[in-house]
């Protein structure tokens, strides 16, 4: 079933299909994937991809700009040849033509006391949380609760928060079902500027779910396109239901690129 969009939402995408260069940056979970109990079995939507993909042949970079480590994006991230995978909030770039000069300044040095304490703080408070579960990244330590039943989750990300809180070196981010404790400065907005200035775009279309996609919005400008993947208090301009919706509108994005190009449409081409 195809949905039909408030005209404020078809009206920027027509808008910011102009603005060139255009960068596409996106979530993972929750916006290119549906979320699952499972992390490392989630699939992207096959109608997102031939979206993402219809945005390269166009020359449109497009990164993926998830929570995950790169390590479990790349593992779960099936989306084809020339997309930009950045993982761990910012922290960790693959290799990408043009990133090279611009690595050193990423690499971060790991505070391993910090994320060895913090992981000790988490595997105490999923013992005592059945369901809960803790993810080991390379700076950063996350607890997720989604497994566990609903009504209990709160008490378990409280208790993660109190057992986390106060660790040196260690800075907590808030997420749906999770909390991650970080050792780094890393965050998604931070991600977003660093891709604008590699890409020298003059606009940016990011797309998340979660509360710390809240960072990449907030640096978004009057010329680029934020939009909010589900429910939520958010800073993003535009709103979507799911994401069924993000493939409807990277398919419209990919629409009007399409028609400012001069390509025939689907309905169009013979
Ligand atoms: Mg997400």
């Amino acid at each position: 079933m195809t949905t039909v969009f408030v005209s404020s939402l078809a009206d920027r995408l027509a808008a910011v299909a102009k603005r060139h260069p255009l960068l596409v940056a996106l979530d993972f979970d929750g916006v290119v994937a549906p979320l699952g109990d499972d992390p490392a079995s989630v699939t992207p939507l096959p109608e997102t991809v031939e979206a993402v993909r219809r945005l390269v042949d166009h020359g449109i970079p497009v990164a993926l700009v998830s929570g995950r480590d790169l390590a479990s994006l790349s593992g779960v991230a099936k989306i084809g040849p020339g997309v930009l995978m950045v993982g761990s909030h910012g922290d960790e770039w693959d290799d990408h033509p043009g990133l090279d000069a611009r690595r050193s300044d990423l690499d971060v040095e790991v505070d391993i006391d910090a994320v060895h304490a913090a992981a000790v703080a988490a595997h105490r408070v999923a013992a005592d949380h059945p369901g809960a579960w803790v993810e080991l990244k390379r700076t950063a330590v996350a607890v997720h609760v989604r497994r566990m039943p609903v009504h209990l989750r709160d008490a378990a990300l409280e208790a993660a928060r109190q057992a986390l809180h106060g660790i040196p070196g260690v800075r907590l981010l808030p997420g749906s079902d999770v909390l991650e404790a970080t050792t780094t400065r890393a965050d998604k907005g931070v991600a977003v500027e660093t891709l604008r200035a590699m890409s020298g775009a003059a606009a940016v279309v990011f797309l998340g779910d979660d509360v710390t996609d809240e960072a990449a919005f907030a640096r978004l400008g009057p010329d680029d396109l934020g939009i909010k993947v589900g429910a939520g208090p958010t800073r993003a301009v535009e709103r979507v239901a799911d994401c069924a919706a993000v493939s409807q509108v990277l398919h419209m994005l990919a629409d009007h690129i399409d028609r400012d190009v001069g390509v025939p449409s689907e309905q169009t081409r013979p």
